[in-house]
């Protein structure tokens, strides 16, 4: 049993189909029965997505005793310098919102900072790690695409609407789950860890 450490709602609907689909049962962090504290919030410092997915992992290794997989990822845009990247998911500085409403504050930001730019390529990147307090593992992720400057489609989460993929010539916002899984960042990252985990089972 391996506990899926986060409060994302749109990230757990993407990595729980993956866990099942390798036999891995897992828990969300409210199954496991963990309690939202501000050490958590801490924890996510680093400069890296790397560093703050080990961090993640270890953290609810700490708090649970049960071997943890965490997800730090975000979208980085090359003509905003790689912005928003480990910031993504507070870009919009607003503290006071969550869910769908911190989700539009956020694409709503990206849209001013995109303003006059007229080539937007940008890639998403996530690191997924694992950690049972004996054995530490991280792995990326990638997937490119370019900024849209309309929302197109209503499925995935955060800035999805407006995420045009190179490889599927659609947003992911207009992705199916199944569709996006297979070329995203989440995707990628979470299968490879997923295939550490069960070589070294
Ligand atoms: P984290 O919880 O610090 O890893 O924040 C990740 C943030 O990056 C999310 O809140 C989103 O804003 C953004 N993000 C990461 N992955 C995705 C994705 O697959 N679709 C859309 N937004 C994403």
């Amino acid at each position: 049993m391996v506990v899926l450490a986060t409060r994302s709602a749109g990230k757990l609907r993407e990595l729980r189909p993956m866990f099942a689909a390798a036999g891995i049962e897992v828990v969300d962090l409210v199954e496991a029965g963990v309690a939202e504290s501000p050490a958590e919030g801490a924890v996510e410092c680093h400069e890296t997505f790397e560093a703050n997915a080990l961090a993640k992992a270890r953290h609810f290794h700490e708090v649970t005793g049960q071997p943890v997989v965490a997800d730090d990822s975000g979208l980085e845009v090359e003509a905003l310098g790689g912005a928003p990247g480990v910031r993504s998911k507070r870009w919009s500085g607003r503290d006071d919102l969550t869910g769908q409403a911190l989700d539009e504050a956020n694409n709503r930001r990206l849209l001013v900072e995109l303003e006059g730019v007229e080539a937007a390529p940008a890639r998403y990147v996530c690191a997924a790690a694992y950690s049972d307090g004996v054995r530490d593992l991280v792995v990326r992720g990638e997937t490119r695409g370019r900024i849209v400057r309309t929302a197109r489609g209503g499925k995935g989460f955060g800035y999805d609407p407006y995420f045009l993929s190179d490889e599927l010539g659609a947003t992911f916002g207009e992705s199916t789950r199944d569709v996006k899984e297979r070329v995203s960042h989440r995707g990628r990252a979470v299968r490879r860890l997923i295939a550490q985990l069960v070589a070294e089972r």
